[in-house]
């Protein structure tokens, strides 16, 4: 396995569900981490020192509103004076919101895109010059079965994804000869805060229970019947960091129990 000791990696939303786990992932195998998302101060703080004790690496966070271009400059201003870089860009943070399009408030619209797309632009074009200059890189956006196949109510979201899929091989082909990578992991449901918070706008847009919503909706997309772990998405992420996965480059990757196979 790779030595990912003396790298720097920046995990967008990684104070909760599948940003943190990454995070952890690539902490426990020696990367300093950017830990980066919303939370209370005491919060945040708790999770930063745990990643940093347990793995005896090096630990900041950012706060940066992805909805607003000129924290995300702060945020790399930042790194570049502690670590002068990130070697790996892992665009993980993300929202949803489900409603009919006709009823679907033009303000979650804009609040999806800005965090679940173009904040990715603003993070890939700032990370690629120190990647370029190391001739290393590793760009890992974490899009989502969405990214592949709709579900309505979701508009969105799934047109940020797409649009996440096409920016992920766009960018692979800009910087193929240069030793850095960038593709897109493409979950199916994983149970996490994100999830658990649109059972309920679910339910309602759809008019059923909130356990039809699990078993007959998110569960029924999926043909293993499980929800995805947050490890499982980690794990790829480390997978996609080693040499050999050096070739790997501009892909939309499912991990979502057979969704997307249908
Ligand atoms: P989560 O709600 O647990 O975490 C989201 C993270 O994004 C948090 O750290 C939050 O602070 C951060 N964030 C939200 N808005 C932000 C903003 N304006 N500025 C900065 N940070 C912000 O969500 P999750 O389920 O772990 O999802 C992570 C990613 O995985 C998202 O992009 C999501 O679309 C994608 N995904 C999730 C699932 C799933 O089933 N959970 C499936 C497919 C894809």
């Amino acid at each position: 396995m790779t030595n990912l000791s003396g790298k720097t990696a920046l995990v967008t939303g990684s104070t909760s569900g599948i940003g943190l786990a990454i995070a952890e992932k690539l902490a426990e195998q020696g990367c300093n981490i950017i830990l980066h998302g919303l939370g209370g101060v005491m919060e945040v703080e708790a999770i930063r020192q745990k990643i940093a004790d347990t793995y005896k690496v090096e630990v900041i966070f950012h706060g940066a509103d992805l909805k607003e271009p000129a924290q995300i400059e702060n945020m790399f201003g930042e790194i570049k004076e502690v670590f002068g870089g990130v070697d790996i860009l892992v665009n993980n943070a993300g929202i949803q919101f489900v409603a009919p399009i006709d009823e679907f408030p033009a303000d979650k619209w804009h609040d999806i895109i800005a965090i679940n797309l173009t904040a990715s632009f603003h993070t890939i074009s700032k990370s690629l010059p120190y990647m370029k200059e190391k001739t290393w890189g590793r760009i890992i956006n974490i899009a989502s079965a969405h990214a592949l196949v709709a579900s309505p109510y979701k508009s969105a979201y799934v047109a940020a994804k797409h649009g996440i899929a096409g920016l992920t091989k766009t960018v692979a082909l800009e910087v193929a000869e240069q030793g850095i990578s960038c593709n897109a992991i493409c979950p199916g449901y994983v149970w996490t805060p994100l999830v658990e918070g649109q059972v309920a706008d679910t339910a309602k847009a759809r008019n059923i229970s909130e356990d039809e919503v699990i078993n007959d909706v998110m569960l029924k997309a999926q043909p293993t019947k499980k929800f995805v772990k947050t490890d499982e998405i980690a794990d790829m992420v480390l997978f996609l960091c080693q040499d050999a996965a050096q070739n790997i480059t501009g892909t939309t990757m499912p991990i979502d129990g057979g969704w997307s196979a249908q």
